[in-house]
Formats: C-alpha cells, sequence, structure tokens
C-alpha cells in the first residue's frame, strides 16, 4: 500500500503488508490509525466519520509548521490475486482512490479510471466490502454485541456476498 499526502503522509509512504500478521509500532500520533484508515479508504470507505474526521477532505495532508498543506491524497493498494480471490483476470489487482481539495474524487483499478461501485463490487465477494467489517476498531465489538436484528442480518449478508445482488436490485427498483 502507497499512500502519497494521505492524512499525516505527506511524503509517498510504501507499506508491505505479507500475509499473517502484521504489527505496525509507533508513539502517539505518529500515524499508525492513518495507515488503517488508508486501508478502508481505499477500497470505498464513504464515511468521513468512520475515518475519525469531520468531512471527506479531512483525509488530504493539512500541513505542519514546515510543510504547506497538499491538493490531493492518494492511496494504491497492490493486491496478491494469485489465488484468484478477487474475480478480475489478473494475478495482481491494483486498486487507486484519488481525493482533490475542491472536492473530486478518483477511483482506478490496474490504472484504469472507474466508479466506486466497480471497486465495491471487486470486492464485494471477497470478504472485504465496503462495510469493513474486516477492519475492527475500538468499541465496534460491543456494538456488534448490542446490534439490532437488521444490522446483524447486514453483518451476515455482507458476509455471504449476498449484499452486492440487493443493492443491484434496490437500484434496479429506483429506476
Ligand atoms: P495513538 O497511539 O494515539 O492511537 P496513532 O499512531 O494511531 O496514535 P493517528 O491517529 O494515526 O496516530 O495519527 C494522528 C496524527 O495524524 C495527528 O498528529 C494528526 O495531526 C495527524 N493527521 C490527521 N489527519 C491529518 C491531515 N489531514 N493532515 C496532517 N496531519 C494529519
Ligand atoms: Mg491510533
Amino acid at each position: 500500500m502507497t499512500l502519497r499526502g494521505f492524512k499525516s503522509f505527506a511524503s509517498s509512504t510504501t507499506l508491505r503488508l505479507e500475509p499473517g500478521i502484521t504489527c505496525v509500532v509507533g508513539p502517539n500520533g505518529s500515524g499508525k490509525s492513518n495507515v488503517v484508515d488508508a486501508l478502508a479508504w481505499v477500497m470505498g470507505e464513504q464515511g468521513a466519520k468512520s475515518l475519525r474526521g469531520g468531512k471527506m477532505e479531512d483525509v488530504i495532508f493539512a500541513g505542519t509548521a514546515g510543510r504547506p498543506a497538499l491538493g490531493r491524497a492518494e492511496v494504491v493498494l497492490t493486491i496478491d490475486n494469485t489465488d484468484g480471490a478477487l474475480p478480475i483476470e489478473y494475478s495482481e489487482v491494483t486498486i487507486s482512490r484519488t481525493m482533490f481539495r475542491n472536492g473530486g474524487s478518483e477511483y482506478a483499478i490496474n490504472g484504469q479510471g472507474c466508479r466506486l461501485l466497480d471497486v465495491q463490487e471487486l470486492l464485494s465477494d471477497s470478504g472485504i466490502g465496503r462495510e469493513m467489517h474486516v477492519i475492527v476498531g475500538q468499541g465496534q465489538l460491543d456494538a456488534v454485541l448490542s446490534a439490532t436484528p437488521e444490522d446483524r442480518r447486514g453483518f451476515i449478508e455482507e458476509a455471504a456476498g449476498v449484499l452486492k445482488h440487493r443493492k443491484r436490485k434496490e437500484k434496479a427498483l429506483r429506476k
């Protein structure tokens, strides 16, 4: 995963996430949670609150005493797809998301511009969909335990990969 201008990562920063457990260690405020936010963001997260910000533009490097703010944030995630977990004919899949300070936002899959929906559909059968239940934040376990039956059904539907079809159906019915 490469971050450019995302939150505290003003300079291009690449992290290699190997199979198994990766630990991110550092002092308070050094950007550990920002790494997790970047992962959620590049996979299509739409909630500013889930990204611990007030508005979506808050993901763009806001500047520090010694460094001016940037005009855009970009995260590029390259996934090893040799096991074919993603329904696409490539052994390596690159998803990128760019956001500009004027509000514009772009997504690409393997360098080809696409819609958010395309990213969501690509990921939705892999168990790492938009609802991000693979990212368990502080306090989230409590939320799952105290979820309403409807919300709990949502978790299960996402895990089972039927959410995509329900969303498509809802969209078709709206037309
Ligand atoms: P803790 O151990 O307390 O959980 P952490 O390592 O998880 O800390 P983060 O929350 O990832 O820290 O990073 C917080 C830092 O990121 C703060 O210093 C904050 O100013 C900085 N930050 C967040 N958004 C931006 C932004 N848009 N531009 C510049 N810096 C930012
Ligand atoms: Mg943190």
